[in-house]
């Protein structure tokens, strides 16, 4: 496994500037495409899922965290206030205190649960700038959040679901876990209090981990400061771990936010909230994406999926015209003419894009290409259209697999 940042920066995916601060990535043109199409991806699986999306602003009162416990148990990772005339307001360490709100903005009934609230949204952490390193900490961050409310009786088929479309993810994505850890309260932790509300989402999580069928391993001292968690480990380059995914059950924040249901007996109920994240901070996800794949990532992320390599100038114009189509179907193609060298040598210099089409004389007097893979298949010269289709609907299809036998 190669650096992240090293190779963030070799392929212009994202980089740092002092002006700006340690902590602080910026996002170049390919890094940022991939960046959108991975944002896309989990939209479209939670708007699958059910989930409804929203947004919610990054500032919030200092009294929303001394409510949700964060002014409490979390305020060496928070920036400090800022003051605003007769109140504060802070850069939110989490999305958990909005959405709480977001919900007991509206009256809801048992019928409408469980509401499944989801919104990548920018969070802040006051790391300091001796650990600071590429994307893995960083303080700004992007997170693939959402909080699911719903009753006692659904949590565990909530939580499993989430476990679901986690590991869907890393499927589509070629993201290996290294373990899934039953995150617990450990001693001397800022937790808050309520002996019953952690033993009940712990049994809860244990059954969700037990129906999956996924080895795990229960480990003291990680838990949330409102409860407990899963957390999905993934490891680096060096084998250091961290955290990417989590599913929590919180009895917590929707006792200090007074949230309620109406229930079929007509009375107040309270529900429980669910958080989970599928790929945790946009950042992270990218950082070990990088490092997973080397930069050659899944077809469907790449920020160039198909480049044209016309054989001489006088295939230049048939291969314009087929960048032109990939741009039609929604495909990200470039042109690398034969200004830019040899055709090994431009092959070469495109190793990390999933398809290269070569157009020759014969090609060009066929409409064909010539498709070469990235792991090294050279297929026979198959018309324009027809290798565009099937690319297209690798595409769509989330695979990691370069080609299909069709
Ligand atoms: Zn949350």
């Amino acid at each position: 496994m190669s650096d992240h940042r090293k190779l963030g920066r070799e392929l212009g995916l994202f980089d740092t500037d002092p002006l700006i601060g340690a902590g602080l990535p910026y996002w170049l043109p390919d890094g940022a495409t991939v960046r959108h199409t991975l944002e896309e991806y989990i939209r479209a699986a939670e708007r699958r899922a059910g989930y409804r999306h929203v947004y919610s602003p990054v500032l919030g009162k200092r009294e929303l965290y001394e409510l949700s416990g964060h002014w409490q148990h979390y305020s060496d990772d928070m920036f400090p206030p800022m003051d605003l005339g007769a109140e504060q307001v802070v850069l939110r360490p989490s999305l958990c205190p909005h959405h709480a709100v977001i919900y007991r903005s509206r009256g809801h009934s048992y019928r409408e649960l469980p509401l499944r609230v989801a919104e990548l949204g920018g969070m802040y952490r006051s790391e300091l700038s001796g650990v600071l390193g590429g994307l893995t900490r960083v303080r700004a961050i992007q997170l693939n959040d959402a909080h699911i409310f719903c009753t006692l009786d659904q949590v565990a088929e909530e939580a499993g679901a989430a476990l679901e479309m986690i590991r869907r993810a890393y499927g589509a994505l070629g993201i290996t876990p290294a373990r899934y850890r039953l995150s617990l309260p450990g001693p001397g932790g800022k937790y808050v209090a309520g002996e019953g509300m952690w033993r009940r989402s712990a049994a809860l999580l244990t059954d969700v981990l037990d129906r999956s069928g996924l080895s795990y391993e229960a480990v003291e001292g990680e838990a949330a400061f409102y409860g407990p968690k899963i957390d999905v480990q993934v490891a680096d380059g060096a084998g250091r771990e961290s955290t990417l995914s989590t599913v929590q059950v919180d009895f917590h924040q929707p006792e200090r936010f007074d949230l309620h249901y109406i229930g079929p007996d007509g009375a107040r109920h309270r529900p429980v909230m669910v958080h989970r994240s599928i790929i945790g901070s946009v950042e992270r996800a990218l950082a070990q994406l990088i490092e997973e794949h080397g930069g050659a990532f899944p077809a469907w992320l790449a920020p160039t999926q198909l480049v044209v390599l016309p054989i001489s100038e006088s295939e230049l114009a048939g291969a314009q015209e087929l960048v032109r189509r990939c741009g039609e179907r929604g495909l990200r193609a470039k042109l690398t003419a034969p200004d830019h060298g040899t055709l090994p040598a431009r092959v070469r210099a495109s190793r990390l894009v999933p398809y290269q089409a070569v157009l020759g004389p014969r090609e060009l007097a066929n409409g064909h290409v010539s498709l070469r893979l990235r792991d090294g298949r050279r297929l026979a010269p198959l018309p324009a259209d027809e290798a565009l289709t099937r690319i297209e609907s690798l595409v769509r299809a989330h695979t990691t697999d370069l080609w299909d036998a069709a």
